[in-house]
């Protein structure tokens, strides 16, 4: 029980582990999976985004070279007439806000729109004058890295052509452009709190930013994806940004034409932001459905303890209840034999007693001791069948047996106290009853003698009657009486132990409240039922139905009760035993035969194995009456160096004894194989139990009376085996 509770404590413990691991793994594998999503999903966007912002500035530059080249054109020298110009150019393209610079060949700035230089300004070592000049009477577009202009004190971007007169560099025209131009732009596309948008030189210097930050801290560390020259022209990349500390996705994309790189940038906190409430509601269910399996595996486990528990307990009851159990036989066996040595000692000696010269006084005395011994005997057997029924040691024995010996035997009995009482007592067995059953007679018999006592008992006038009639499959039993009857509410109870209608019956007839219960669970224990219908002051009738087989080959009287177990007197036959009758067909011995060689002339020779000095006195003067010459042996030890000394005719053994009980004996006699090794061994004890009666037939002896003795059954029990009547030898 307990292995099997631990292997299912291990099985549950297997099977939510499995369940906590999978709904984690499904989690992680479920987050995982949504956390890539998020990333994959602002990859693509970033992409695109960077693909807009290069789409606009793409435009822009064009459109600034395009103002580039057509106000060059206008150049004529006249600074006047170009700044109208200008000015009206401004005015058409409002959205491009830009100022125009003119610098001569020499590097010397001769015209801004903005305001003429008051002082001298000198241009000549700013990279977007140097590159023109250097290129001779090359034609093309520059664009310079953000420069903080000498007039206008702002950050801006230069975009420059060479003025060429003659086709010879003369000066350089420039547009500067500010950066916010761009910045403005990339904020229109909504790259949240956390997003960035950076147009940058593939060398590295930045051009324009959103949000905005100073041009002042130099390039941009190399080791970004996109500055590689082997990089794709697109493609998106995962780093902390060094300007503002914030880890972004990125999307670039490259503008070889003008050497520009335009990248996007999205927080991962942002982007990733519905992905952690989303992964927040997922781990709180999780944590919910793993709390509650373990709490309620907690709460399995422990029921299961309690449960081991409450288990262990009621085994560990069971076992206590057992052993009680058995401690109450063993009591119940001792209790017996202690109680029956004396019994026998009062009712034998009363026997000697009453064959005395005795005035008819004394004789009523020794009368009334006698029938107040039988009294006593009856409630010691009627607690003894209680107590085994309890014990749960009561044992049957079916077996087929006749019915007419049965109603004979109940007959016999119980007439006897009919005519006491002067009422009728009769039998009737309906006529179309089989003769033969298959049951145990003596608990039959048992109950029967309970119920016909009890109504004799309880009847002042007229009749008791036994009826017996069939019922499918048994037979049903009916014992009625024209006595006080009993009140309807005590039905139910007087089937219980100790149960009686009243206390004041009690006193007035007397008995221990068992036999009606004794007979319920002997009833019920042979497979049948019991019950009661009465009338107060009119009578009862005590019914018992039992399922009793009735063999197809109906087997004579004889045969029936061949059996050796029907031969020893059981306890059951001493519900009264002081009118216990043992017929002769009840009794054959199996083995061994007697000696042919006794006569009966001869004396004969008895061996009576006792330790009790009383009960020796009284078998003793039983025996000796009977015509035998009788050695006493006090032990086992005695009987067994008697026994090897001369050949018995009998042998009366106890069974417990000082040194060596009369079982031990008994085994030793037969096996040394000496005179005494077939002689027939009677076992005359105290002990009622079923399990002596087998423990002395296994030995070896070869009949059982059970103390205290009943002369008459003795007498015949002796006559019996040695092979003479009781006339006989009693003559
Ligand atoms: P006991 O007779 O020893 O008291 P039983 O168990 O045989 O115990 O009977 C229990 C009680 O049932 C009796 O004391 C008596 O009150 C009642 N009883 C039994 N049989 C009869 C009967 N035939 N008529 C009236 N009362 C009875």
């Amino acid at each position: 029980m307990k292995t099997s509770n631990r292997l299912l404590k291990i099985q549950i413990t297997g099977v939510v582990f499995v369940a906590l691991v999978l709904i984690w793994t499904a989690v992680v594998y479920e987050l995982n999976r949504s956390e890539k999503g998020y990333l994959r999903e602002a990859e693509i966007k970033t992409s695109i985004q960077s693909q807009v912002f290069t789409e606009f500035s793409r435009s822009t530059i064009r459109r600034v070279n395009e103002v580039i080249l057509d106000i060059r054109s206008q150049w004529t020298g006249d600074w006047k007439s170009f700044a109208t110009l200008i000015q009206r150019r401004q005015g058409i393209i409002d959205d491009l806000t830009f100022q125009v610079t003119v610098i001569d060949s020499d590097g010397i700035m001769i015209f801004s729109n903005l305001a003429k230089p008051a002082t001298r300004v000198d241009l000549s070592q700013r990279a977007h004058f140097r590159v023109h000049k250097e290129a001779g009477d090359a034609d093309h577009l520059y664009i310079s890295t953000p420069v903080l202009g000498k007039v206008s004190g702002k950050w801006s971007i230069q975009f420059t052509r060479p003025i060429l007169k003659n086709g010879k560099f003369n000066g350089v025209l420039v547009v500067s452009v500010s950066p916010d131009l761009f910045s403005q732009f990339a904020e229109k596309l909504q790259l949240g709190k956390g997003g960035s948008a950076t147009m940058v030189k593939t060398t590295g210097e930045l051009m324009a930013r959103y949000p905005i930050t100073s041009f002042a801290q130099g390039p941009i560390p190399n080791d970004r994806l996109f500055l590689k020259n082997d990089s794709p022209a697109t493609g998106n990349y995962r780093s902390l940004s060094s300007v503002d500390q914030i880890e972004r996705i990125y999307g670039y994309y490259k503008l070889p034409q003008f050497g520009l790189i335009y990248v996007v940038g999205e927080s991962v906190n942002d982007i990733l932001a519905p992905y952690y409430t989303y992964r927040r509601l997922v781990l709180e269910v999780a944590s919910g459905v793993s709390t509650f399996a373990l709490i309620m595996f907690i709460v399995l486990l422990r029921s299961l303890t309690t449960l081991e528990k409450v288990r262990g307990d009621l085994e560990l009851a069971k076992e206590r209840a057992e052993t009680s159990n058995i401690a109450k036989s063993q009591f119940l066996a001792n209790m017996s034999h202690e109680i029956r040595t004396p019994m026998n000692g009062v009712i034998g000696m009363a026997q000697i007693l009453m064959d005395t010269d005795l005035d008819e006084d004394q004789q009523q005395f020794v009368q009334d001791i006698l029938s107040s011994s039988d009294s006593l005997l009856s409630i010691i057997n009627d607690i003894l069948d209680i107590s085994k029924i309890e014990a749960d040691r009561m044992e049957y024995d079916f077996h087929p047996f006749a019915l007419d010996d049965l109603t004979n035997a109940v007959y016999s009995l119980i007439k006897v106290k009919a005519d006491e009482k002067s009422i009728g007592f009769h039998i009737d067995v309906a006529p179309d009853t089989a003769t033969i059953f298959v049951g145990d007679s003596l608990r039959i018999r048992q109950i029967l003698l309970n119920l016909a006592g009890n109504a004799i008992k309880f009847t002042e006038r007229g009749e008791v009657r036994i009826h017996i009639k069939r019922k499918p499959g048994g037979l049903r039993f009916e014992v009625s009486d024209t006595g006080i009857g009993i009140p309807v509410e005590a039905h139910e109870r007087l089937f219980s132990n100790f149960s009686q209608v009243d206390s004041s019956t009690t006193r007035k007839f007397g008995g221990t409240g068992l036999g009606l219960a004794i007979s319920k669970r002997l009833a019920e224990g042979m497979g049948g039922e019991i019950g009661v219908n009465s009338t107060e002051g009119k009578g009862s009738t005590f019914w018992f139905e039992l399922p009793l087989a009735s063999p197809p080959d109906q087997v004579t009287e004889s045969e029936s009760d061949s059996d050796y177990s029907e031969s020893v007197p059981t306890h059951a036959e001493e519900v009264d035993v002081a009118s216990h009758e043992a017929s002769e067909s009840d009794l054959k011995p199996a083995s061994p035969t007697l000696d042919e060689s006794v006569t009966v002339n001869e004396l004969p020779c008895l061996l009576l194995v006792e330790d009790n000095k009383i009960n020796q006195k009284i078998s003793l003067t039983l025996v000796s009456k009977l015509g035998y010459q009788v050695d006493i042996a006090e032990n086992g030890l005695e009987a067994i160096a008697s026994t090897g000394k001369r050949r018995y005719d009998l042998i009366l053994m106890d069974m417990q004894m000082p040194k060596m009980g009369g079982v031990e004996a008994t085994r030793n006699i037969r096996s040394l194989g000496g005179p005494n090794a077939l002689t027939p061994i009677i076992a005359l004890t105290a002990n009622a139990m079923e399990s002596d009666y087998e423990a002395c037939r296994a030995a070896g002896m070869n009949d059982f009376m059970t103390k205290p003795i009943n002369r008459e059954a003795l007498i015949d029990c002796i006559a019996r085996w040695s092979g003479h009547t009781a006339s006989d030898t009693s003559s």
